[in-house]
């Protein structure tokens, strides 16, 4: 007779890797399956992560207490006295949280897609994947964008809006050009080279650093078809031409934000996760903290399920909480800054970086881990310009 697992996820990302640990380690029988072996590549995360979802430290590139926010002529470095957040290598995050999960006990098969539900009289009582049926009580799905199962029964659809896209270098740069990102994380606005969006600059440890850029593609791309170009544009300006050794060259695109439906995030025992729900928030660019909770809730309600009965709504409420008001004001952010920008003039981001003169670093904290928008009307009346681009961005520029 087949294995009748306790829990079944499809997809082995931070979402699902995490589910995967903390479920095994309540002495659930669990089955891990993932298309590939190896996975991520590195990304920033702010300090809180790592300390709430108990993250080994090993897989940190390099900590961070800085941060800088500039247009391409002016920029503001705020320092603060402790770890603001880390730079994590993901690959390695990824590797070490799933030994964990193996060694709780959960079972894993890798390089096996997740094709469909297996349903008996409308109840969901399995998944057929490449490497054949599996039984389960529960179903996760934490498939990323792809949000194969959640699709499938309707909770979103299979490609949901316009993706987010990114690229990115990491560079080797010992004659320390780029010193003064050494313990910082940076974001640069221009209207030329970051239309809808944002250009990086990130230490990643040992005179090593990420520069990158990322934008919404919804109008940017009729305009500016060429991210690279313009990465390497952005490179020359950093590094006044000045030589550099580039390690690894990567880009992807990423579905989240406000033009991201989904229904519901749960259908009877299976439960969407991570970036199957659109936990990415494009505002800084952060997906893996909002992932690692929805993954958290997503345990917490099964784990209530099993052992008290509590019905698994409480998955949909905890979530709906988490992206509250603070959340939608990053989509009103998102949506004026970085999808319907057209009218937003260089003048807009030079105005901007003046008004964040008034902000201390717990300020910025504040707005970067919180999406505490509202401490940028600090000064209400000196911000009226910026406030009124923003308004005027949001509502009345529909190209
Ligand atoms: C270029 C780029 C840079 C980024 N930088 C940052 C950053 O600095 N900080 C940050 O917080 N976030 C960053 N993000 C976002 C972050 O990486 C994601 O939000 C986060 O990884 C989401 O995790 P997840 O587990 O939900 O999904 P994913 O990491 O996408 O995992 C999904 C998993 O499902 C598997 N899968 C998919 N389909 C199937 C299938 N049919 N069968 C089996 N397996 C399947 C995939 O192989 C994958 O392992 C970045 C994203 C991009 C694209």
């Amino acid at each position: 007779m087949a294995t009748i697992y306790d829990i079944i996820i499809a997809g082995g990302g931070i979402a699902g890797l995490y589910a995967a640990r903390e479920l095994s380690k309540a002495k659930l029988k669990v089955l891990l399956v993932d298309q590939t072996s190896t996975l991520g590549s590195t990304a920033w995360t702010p300090a809180i992560t790592l300390e709430k979802f108990s993250l080994p430290k090993e897989g940190i590139n390099a900590p961070f207490n800085e941060v800088i926010f500039g247009t391409l002529k002016k920029e503001k470095k705020w320092v603060s006295n402790q770890n603001i957040g880390y730079v994590l290598d993901y690959k390695r995050m990824s590797t070490l949280v799933l030994e964990e999960a193996k060694i709780n006990g959960c079972i894993v098969l890798t390089q096996s897609t997740v094709n469909s539900l297996i349903k008996k009289n409308e109840e969901i009582v399995g998944i057929n994947t490449t490497k054949g049926d599996f039984y389960g009580k529960y179903f996760i799905d934490a498939t990323g964008s792809a949000g194969v199962l959640v699709s499938e029964i309707g909770l979103r659809k299979k490609v949901p809006c316009h993706p987010s896209v990114g690229m990115e270098i990491e560079i080797y740069d010992p004659d320390q050009h780029l010193k003064k990102f050494q313990n910082a994380i940076s974001v640069f606005f221009d209207k030329d080279l970051f239309a809808c969006g944002y250009g990086w600059v990130s230490t990643n440890g040992n005179n090593k650093y990420k520069i990158g850029i990322g934008e919404s593609e919804v109008s940017s791309f009729k305009k500016h078809p060429n991210l690279e170009l313009r990465l390497e544009e952005f490179i020359k300006l950093l590094l006044n031409d000045k030589k550099i050794e580039i390690l690894e060259k990567h880009g992807g695109s990423i579905y989240g934000g406000h033009n991201f439906k989904v229904n519901s995030i749960r259908h009877k025992n299976l439960l969407g996760i991570g970036d199957t729900i659109g936990s990415f928030n494009p505002f800084l660019g952060e997906g893996i903290r909002h992932a690692l909770y929805s993954s958290d809730m997503a345990v917490e309600s099964i784990l209530k399920n099993i052992q008290k009965g509590e019905d698994l709504d409480s998955y949909e409420k905890k979530w709906k909480k988490y992206t509250d008001f603070h959340w939608k004001l990053t989509s009103f952010i998102n949506i004026a800054l970085y999808e319907k920008n057209t009218q937003i003039t260089q003048n807009f981001y030079n105005e901007l970086i003046k008004i964040m003169d008034y902000l201390d670093v717990d300020d910025i904290i504040q707005i970067g881990q919180e999406y505490k928008i509202e401490v940028l009307l600090k000064k209400f009346p000196q911000n009226m310009n910026v406030i009124y681009a923003l308004l005027r961005a949001r509502f009345f520029n529909f190209g």
